[in-house]
């Protein structure tokens, strides 16, 4: 038998009905956070030491630095002969707690690999981003260091990554914040949604 606990809604008095001491609650929280921040960058104004302020940061056009060891989208790294690194060893596939690696191996052409990903596929959206498939990597072939943060999308779709996605996340560009690596700032959305397409 269920335990049905009656729950009693609370009678409002009539000032609290207008919604002033909340609203005044809020002011108050606010206003402390503001007069705090402020006398921090006046201290540091001048030249005191102080707690650091905070800052508004205005993103998209500001981004803050990412730390070398943040995880975000997955990319496939190439040899530079512009061939896969991975060789569909399914390490990364085994690793994976959520099980949202899939790889279909064939057989390389390169004579000195025996095995390479025919497709190789990741379900975004089951990825917990815990990091174990690059951990597992034997090749250092996949990699978490794209810097890309606008996880985002309207249909399951386009969180599914194929192959060739990967690897063009893996093409090396000039991109200020990460130089000689992956312009994670240029991906957008639209790729998904392209590539999940097809096009
Ligand atoms: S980050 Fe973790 S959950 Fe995501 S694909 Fe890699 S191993 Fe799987
Ligand atoms: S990405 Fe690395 S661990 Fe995964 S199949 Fe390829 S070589 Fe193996």
């Amino acid at each position: 038998m269920i335990d049905v606990k009656p729950v009693r809604n609370v009678e409002l008095s009539l000032w609290q009905k207008t919604y002033y001491p909340e609203l005044l609650k809020g002011l108050w929280v606010t206003s402390q956070h503001f007069f705090r921040n402020l006398g921090r960058h006046v201290g540091r104004a001048l030249g005191m030491k102080t707690e650091p302020p905070m800052v508004t940061i205005l993103y998209p056009e500001v981004r803050r630095p990412i730390s070398p060891r943040w995880r975000g989208l997955h990319r496939l790294m190439r040899r530079p002969d512009g061939a896969p690194r991975c060789v569909a060893c399914m390490m990364c596939e085994t690793a994976c707690p959520d099980k949202c690696i899939y790889i279909t191996a064939g057989e390389s052409p390169d004579g000195r690999v025996e095995k390479f990903p025919l497709a190789f596929e990741i379900d975004l959206l089951r990825c917990c981003f815990c990091g174990l498939c690059v951990e597992a990597c034997p090749e250092d072939a996949i990699r978490m260091d794209t810097g890309y943060l606008e996880l985002a999308g309207y249909s399951r779709e386009e969180f599914y990554l194929d192959r060739e996605f990967l690897l063009r996340r893996g093409e090396p560009t000039t991109h200020p914040q990460y130089p000689g690596e992956l312009d994670g700032a240029t991906v957008h959305r639209v790729d998904l949604v392209k590539l999940a397409k097809g096009h």
